[in-house]
């Protein structure tokens, strides 16, 4: 006797697309959800900033045809449609770049991302040993690496760079992306401050919490790879090789936010003004910032990579210091001195136990390793993995986990109406 068909474990994105599958198909669920919230890597709050503010995800990648776009329309959401990038906020020592710098900095993006589709052939290398050289090569490697995976470009496969393609448009959501996910949670059946501790898998799949065992005929699986590398869930029988060594060819880079608010009158800049600096060399790691998202009184700084990690472990302080020194690049040190109120919120993905940082690139090698744990179906197909590491084309990004929960319900929608 099982106590529902389908165990899902973590009330993220995946899980929550999951869960909504599977209860609109009449299936008995169970999400399993160890945090005291829903949303996982989605997460607005209104309280540290006076107004919404996403911890975690806050574009709609790649708007048009992502999942999440017609839902947030169907709530009625207030969408800021953004174009593709213009590079505006470029700053270069200190002035505003030229217009034809700005042309040339976006023509070595477009290069580097070409010279990346022409390496491509086996064997996967990493995305910096084809990096084209030029003046623009240090800032490009950060902005590619660092700012957009959360990584360096020498820690990430060419091969699963290109595979994720994120054309289009990038849109955010006012009342915020990560309250669009708790709302979609709505009336499913979450149990939160539950977590998992281990999955018997050996038969009928068993759960095992701190409240005791739940069997299910089914297991989703859609916690991050940073937790399943760092043993947050145990597994008996242990994942098969293969399974454990996709895990590990998709470690989570770190993307973290400082977030400041100006001070009443301060700054009178148009609304998301963006201000991205040159890098100087390979060991500058510029704050990329955006000033005033929908009018608010808000100055939010961005920072991957290993200067994420680095300023995770020194804690909040230390990194409105260097929202501090980084924002005084753009706008001198008096102008921000006057401009900023005291205090800083940091989002904090880094530590926690449950995300382990904020999202997924393929290690060089690994390029297969999304396919091989998307298409894991162990105990006879009882026993799946769903997430933003899945996605063959959208990782890394909201939709992408959203679309990777909905396929693994529908393919166990299948094999629990025809087991094998
Ligand atoms: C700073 C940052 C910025 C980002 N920006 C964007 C963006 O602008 N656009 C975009 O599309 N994407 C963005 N992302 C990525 C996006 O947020 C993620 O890809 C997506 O939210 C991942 O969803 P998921 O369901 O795969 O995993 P998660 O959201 O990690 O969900 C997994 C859940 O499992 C829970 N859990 C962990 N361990 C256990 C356990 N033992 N038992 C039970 N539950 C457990 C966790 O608490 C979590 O709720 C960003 C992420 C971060 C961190």
């Amino acid at each position: 006797m099982s106590d529902c068909d389908v165990a899902i474990i973590g009330a993220g994105a995946a899980g929550i697309a999951a869960a909504r599958v599977l209860v609109a198909r009449g299936f008995a669920v169970q999400v399993l959800e160890a945090g005291a919230r829903v949303g996982g890597r989605a997460f607005t709050e209104s309280t540290s900033l006076g107004a919404p503010f996403d911890h975690g995800a806050s574009w709609l990648h790649d708007a048009v045809p992502n999942p999440l776009t017609p839902l947030a329309e169907a709530m009625g959401l207030t969408l800021h449609k953004q174009g593709r990038r213009t590079k505006e906020g470029l700053m270069i020592d200190g002035r505003r770049a030229s217009d034809a710098e700005r042309l040339d900095y976006l023509r070595a993006i477009e290069a580097a991302e070409a010279a990346f589709e022409a390496s491509t052939a086996d064997p996967d290398r990493d995305c910096a040993s084809v990096l084209p050289e030029g003046p623009w090569r240090a800032t490009v490697a950060h902005w590619l690496g660092n700012i957009i995976n959360g990584a360096p470009l020498h820690e990430i496969s060419v091969q699963d760079y290109v595979a994720i393609d994120l054309p289009g448009e990038n849109w955010q959501v006012a009342e915020g992306l990560g309250a669009l996910v708790a709302r979609l949670a709505a009336g499913l059946p979450v149990r939160l401050n539950t977590p998992v501790l281990a999955v018997e898998w050996g038969g009928l799949p068993v759960v095992q919490t701190p409240e005791g065992a739940l069997r299910a005929r089914a297991v989703l699986v859609t916690v991050s790879t940073g937790v399943l590398a760092a043993g947050g869930l145990r597994f008996a029988p242990d994942l098969p090789d293969e399974v454990m060594a996709a895990i590990q060819g998709l470690p989570l880079g770190l993307l973290s936010k400082v977030a400041l608010r100006l001070a009443p009158g301060a700054l009178e800049l148009p609304a998301f003004t963006r201000f991205e600096c040159r890098a100087a060399d390979t060991a500058d790691a510029p704050m990329n910032f955006m000033l005033r998202p929908f009018g608010r009184d808000h100055a939010v700084g961005f920072i991957g990579g290993a200067q994420a990690w680095a300023l995770a472990r020194e804690g909040t302080a230390a990194a409105e210091a260097y929202f501090r020194t980084e924002l005084a690049r753009h706008l001198g040190a008096a102008t921000v001195q006057a401009a900023l109120l005291p205090g800083a919120t940091a989002t904090q993905w880094a530590e926690d136990p449950l995300f382990r940082g904020a999202y997924t690139h393929a290690i060089p090698g690994a390029a297969g390793a999304r396919q091989v744990l998307r298409d894991a179906a162990l105990a006879g197909g009882r026993l799946r993995f769903a997430g933003e590491a899945c996605h063959p084309t959208h990782a890394a990004t909201l939709g992408g986990a959203w679309a990777s929960g909905a396929q693994a319900a529908e393919a166990l929608v299948r094999q629990l109406r025809d087991p094998a």
